[in-house]
């Protein structure tokens, strides 16, 4: 990338650029050939409700391996995708999956994914996904994208004619990781978010009685605007019995249920229903 760009002659050295790295230039390479490799795949984890203790529904999360079988986390990987653009093709192919995966057999009743800025502002995104939704049958209500607060605000008006777009779909909006970035309070003033999803530092952070009360103001802050809360990063007993007394809804974490392939989901709710269905 370095030698590519040289020809520009204004590309400084940035050891803190993703792609001036051979890792990155290789991750690049990896993600031009995901789809039709076979190298990228979907993980679906858990969202419960916490009054109903039932499955409320589950967050589709990208997998990423090397043509050598080396696993990637979506934190080495999203950024390069989010920089080459390669998000754009890999994004609507894990719509299309998690439509064919979970939502057509009705593994949940809903399913998140994970959309970034780049794509919500890409030219026919949601064009797109209405494609994806007619060709497998798929309502919007059985759907929402997660979008993080920390996406470039520069975008602002082309994100909300998308959003616009996808919710007269059905298409729900969720708000992650809340609390993380520095725009958190105008994104909440700016977009019919449904469910705000509050980052799981706060949880963790909750020992002490300050967390509890940052924890606290952050629930009334988002309850006083009509949104439903999920906290993510449900590690123990504690942080669930902590839910119960604030009253949250909905939680996800590895206490709850880790990120699997849809076969795990297959199963559990196999022994879910068979648990129901003895008398
Ligand atoms: P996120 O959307 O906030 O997803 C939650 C992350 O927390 C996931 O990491 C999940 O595996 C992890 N997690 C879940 N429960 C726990 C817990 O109890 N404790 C801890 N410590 N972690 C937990 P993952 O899969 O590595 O994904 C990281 C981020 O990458 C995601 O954060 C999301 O922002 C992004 N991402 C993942 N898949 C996609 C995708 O398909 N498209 C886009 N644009 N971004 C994605
Ligand atoms: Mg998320
Ligand atoms: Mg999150
Ligand atoms: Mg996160």
């Amino acid at each position: 990338s370095a030698k590519q760009n040289g020809r520009n002659c204004v590309r400084v050295f940035d050891p803190a650029d993703p792609l001036t790295s051979d890792e990155n230039e290789n991750i690049a390479a990896t993600l031009r050939i995901a789809v039709k490799n076979d190298l990228v795949s979907m993980a679906y984890q858990p969202i419960i409700n916490m009054r109903t203790k039932q499955l409320e529904g589950v967050e589709a999360l990208m997998r990423l391996k090397m043509a050598d079988g080396t696993p990637l986390m979506p934190s080495q990987f999203i950024p390069v995708a989010e920089r080459t653009g390669a998000i754009i093709e890999l994004g609507l192919w894990a719509i299309r999956r998690v439509c064919e995966d979970v939502l057509v057999p009705g593994h949940a009743p809903l399913a998140t994914v994970n959309v970034s800025a780049t794509q919500l502002m890409s030219r026919g995104f949601a064009l797109a996904v209405s494609t994806i939704l007619d060709e497998t049958g798929v309502s919007g209500e059985q759907l929402a994208f997660e979008i993080t607060e920390g996406i470039d605000m520069a975008g602002q008006s082309d994100v909300i004619r998308c959003i616009t777009a996808l919710k007269a779909h059905g298409i729900r909006i969720w708000l992650d990781d809340f609390g993380t970035g520095f725009a958190g309070l105008s994104w909440l003033r700016l977009f019919p978010f449904d469910t705000v999803k509050i980052d799981r530092s706060f949880l963790s952070d909750t020992r002490g009685p300050a967390g509890r009360a940052m924890l606290e103001d952050i629930i009334r802050l988002i309850r006083n605007r009509g949104l439903k809360i999920l906290i993510e990063g449900v590690e123990t007993k504690d942080h669930t019995e902590l839910m119960e007394e604030l009253g949250i809804e909905l939680g996800q974490g590895y206490f709850l249920g880790r990120p699997g392939p849809v076969a795990d989901l297959v199963r559990v709710q196999t022994v879910r229903k068979a648990r129901v269905a003895r008398p």
